[in-house]
């Protein structure tokens, strides 16, 4: 049986298309090996987010070519896509694809195999206007499942390289979203987390079909019982989605909006579409249609400009927000945007004082979110037993507002949805008791049997 092994960098959607390319081998009678054994093909999905991302992806390209010099060595995702003559010119390299086309990536294997020459398979992503469709049916995790609804963006902040990367917006089409979630769901799934580029651009490049009426559809699914967007822009949290939100007891409590700057020259100069005023009013909103939602974001700290004071503005808008929880990342110059080019960058070293900073508030705004759910009976989904505490019978999941919790309870319980009471608040980790276990039934008619 030939081997396939794989490597992914960079974010939900890489790892999402990596499951995608793994389905292509293994219809085709691959066995899939640990990226550390010898195998038949090496596939490395790369990020090129960050000069970091391109520089691992270099790394682990050669350490794939070391494992097995006579191994086909394919390259595909992020940084294949911009840079595929730097990623040839590294010795060992077979094939190069893109973030498109792999649906055709056993063929160009095929044509590697045969011709023996290297294969240069990436297009110009930029006249891509279609969505490329690749199926992931079951996922080595057992209880979320991930489904690609949209690719790339057309949002272009000065910061990030994605838009040349992953093309302009593009939705998968709805009746290919509504047959993946009733496979998804057929397969045992109770969670769907909708993921994409930009997400919340989704059905931006259909006709009269928007990320609400696709919600609207997916929430008549019968057996699905929870939906999680991945993460949308606050531009892009309308009315519409408000109210879907609102209605429908399958959507999670829990949303991720980046925020990325909390003053608003900063977002101006990276070309963020909204104010600190307009994302404070979002939240507002959503907070009044769904009290006690857990609102997530990411931050980039010591973007070019940004001055003492501009950095002390927005650390008082996050916390006046109070974040369920905050990703905190120092800004990196990404090579080939504008912001790489700005002059004032800030010194590192106050980057990262700025960071510890902002890490300590998101802790502090964490076990704030977590306290004030102490008490009450949360759906909880176990996903695995607790590491460490296996032999006591501690298993954990997520509640459908992100608050992880660890309770005793049989590894039976794993992928059903659970009644949990939240007893103790932690930083990233809570505790809770059992208090019933809720048959599977569509959720209007959900009956729960107590423990
Ligand atoms: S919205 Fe901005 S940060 Fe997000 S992918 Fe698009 S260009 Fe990048």
């Amino acid at each position: 049986m030939p081997s396939v092994a794989f490597y992914t960098l960079g974010c939900k959607v890489n790892f999402y298309d990596t499951e995608a390319m793994w389905q292509l081998f293994k219809q085709e009678g691959y066995e899939q090996v640990d990226f550390d054994a010898t195998a038949d093909v090496y596939i490395v999905n790369t990020c090129t987010v960050t000069n970091t991302g391109d520089k691992k992806s270099r790394q682990i390209i050669r350490r794939a070519v070391r494992r097995n010099p006579d191994a086909v060595i394919a390259v595909t995702g992020c940084y294949a896509q911009t840079s595929p003559a730097e990623i040839l010119a590294i010795p060992g390299v077979d094939l190069v694809v893109g973030t498109q086309d792999r649906e055709k990536l056993m063929s160009f294997i095929d044509q590697y195999q045969q011709e023996r020459q290297p294969v240069n398979a990436v297009r110009n992503i930029m006249k891509t206007r279609e969505f490329e469709e690749l199926d992931v049916p079951d996922f080595a995790e057992r209880t979320r499942a991930f489904l690609k609804i949209q690719e790339g963006c057309n949002n272009f902040c000065t910061f990030c390289i994605i838009p040349w990367s992953r093309g302009l917006s593009r939705s998968r089409s709805p009746e290919s979203v509504l047959a993946q979630a009733r496979q998804l769901v057929e397969a045992g799934y109770k969670e769907i987390v909708l993921t994409g580029i930009h997400t919340g651009g989704y059905g931006d490049d259909l006709e009269a079909y928007r990320l609400a009426d696709l919600l609207e559809d997916l929430d008549k699914v019968d057996g699905l019982e929870r939906i999680r967007i991945s993460s949308i822009e606050a531009s892009q949290i309308d009315e519409r989605v408000i109210a879907v939100l609102n209605r429908s007891p399958k959507m999670c409590r829990h949303l991720h909006i980046p925020l990325q700057a909390g003053n608003d020259a900063v977002l101006k100069r990276m070309r963020r579409k909204y104010t600190t005023a307009e994302f404070a009013e979002k939240i507002r909103r959503l907070k009044e249609a769904m009290p006690g939602v857990a609102i997530t974001t990411d931050v980039i700290v010591g973007f070019p400009g940004e001055t003492e004071e501009m950095y002390r503005e927005g650390y008082a808008f996050m916390e006046e927000i109070g974040f369920a929880e905050m990703h905190v990342f120092p800004y990196s110059k990404r090579t080939g945007t504008p912001a790489a080019r700005m002059e004032d960058q800030v010194d590192e070293d106050v980057k990262h004082e700025r960071v510890h900073q902002l890490i300590d508030l998101s802790e502090r705004m964490q076990l704030d979110y977590a306290r004030h759910h102490v008490g009450q009976v949360l759906d909880v989904i176990p996903e695995r037993a607790h590491k460490g505490d296996e032999e006591a019978g501690m298993i954990m999941g997520y509640s459908g507002n992100y608050i992880q919790i660890v309770f005793e309870g049989s590894e039976s319980l794993i992928g059903q949805l659970c009644q949990v009471r939240l007893t103790e608040a932690g930083v990233n980790e809570c505790r809770g008791e059992l208090v019933a276990v809720t048959e599977s039934a569509p959720a209007q008619l959900r009956t729960a049997s107590v423990v």
